[in-house]
């Protein structure tokens, strides 16, 4: 069976975070210093393939296509709707290790996506918590406002997956793809490779949008 894998991950975070570097860098875009507004939503698709275990217990390497969705930040997410967020099966919920309110607000982030994907301790997708922006740090530019250990904690208590620390402006593409290849095997873990929004979830009664209309 050599069929793809689809997944749905968008990526959130506050304004500023770095989201639309992560994502143009993601999609193999020059870094860009000045801020590239972002409005609403933005969606591109790229591959990648993979070994994974499959359900013999055997190495078999397959292919994802992912749907990667950028958003603006926070003063807009009440914007996106409920259905857009429907069908996700990873979340890249970003911070600025120099900003520390990016990562207190990581809390909000978590509630609003409770209230429309279930609690990720037990719906079936992933919060990929990440820190960006390290480079400030590791050339003295900023201090860290975040340590790794807070962000590390904060995703045992809440269910996420750490994502660690990284930098959309230093990062060549492939640190960042080894990042991102580990995100998405982490997603394949808890989902397997059912078709996004055709996902079973354990817990139907807390996952009451698990809609079918992607397939
Ligand atoms: P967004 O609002 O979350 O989409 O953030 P942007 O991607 O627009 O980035 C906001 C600002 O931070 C821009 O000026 C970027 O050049 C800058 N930026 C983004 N990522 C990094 C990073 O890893 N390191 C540094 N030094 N600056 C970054
Ligand atoms: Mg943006």
């Amino acid at each position: 069976m050599s069929n793809k894998i689809e997944y749905k991950i968008i990526l959130v975070g506050n304004t500023n975070v770095g989201k639309t570097s992560l994502f143009r860098k993601i999609l193999g875009e020059e870094f860009l210093q000045k801020n590239i507004s972002t409005i609403g939503v933005d969606q591109k698709t790229f591959y990648t393939n993979l070994k994974i275990d499959n359900k013999e217990g055997k190495k078999e390497n397959r292919e994802f296509e992912i749907k990667l969705y950028d958003t603006a930040g926070e003063e807009k997410f009440r914007a996106l709707t409920k259905s857009f967020f429907n069908g996700a099966n990873g979340i890249f919920l970003i911070y600025d290790v120099t900003e520390r309110n990016s990562f207190e607000q990581v809390s909000e982030w978590l509630n609003n996506l409770k209230d429309d994907l279930g609690d990720p301790k037990e719906a079936k997708y992933v919060i990929i918590l990440i820190g960006n922006k390290i480079d400030l740090v590791k050339d003295n530019i900023k201090e860290q406002a975040v340590e790794s250990y807070e962000a590390s904690d904060k995703c045992e208590e809440s269910g996420f997956y750490w994502g660690g620390e990284l930098s959309a402006k230093t990062f060549n593409e492939e640190q960042l793809k080894e990042k991102i290849n580990e995100y998405i095997l982490q997603i394949y873990k808890k989902v397997g490779a059912n078709k996004h929004g055709q996902q079973k979830s354990k817990n139907i009664s807390n996952n009451k949008k698990k809609g079918r209309k992607f397939c």
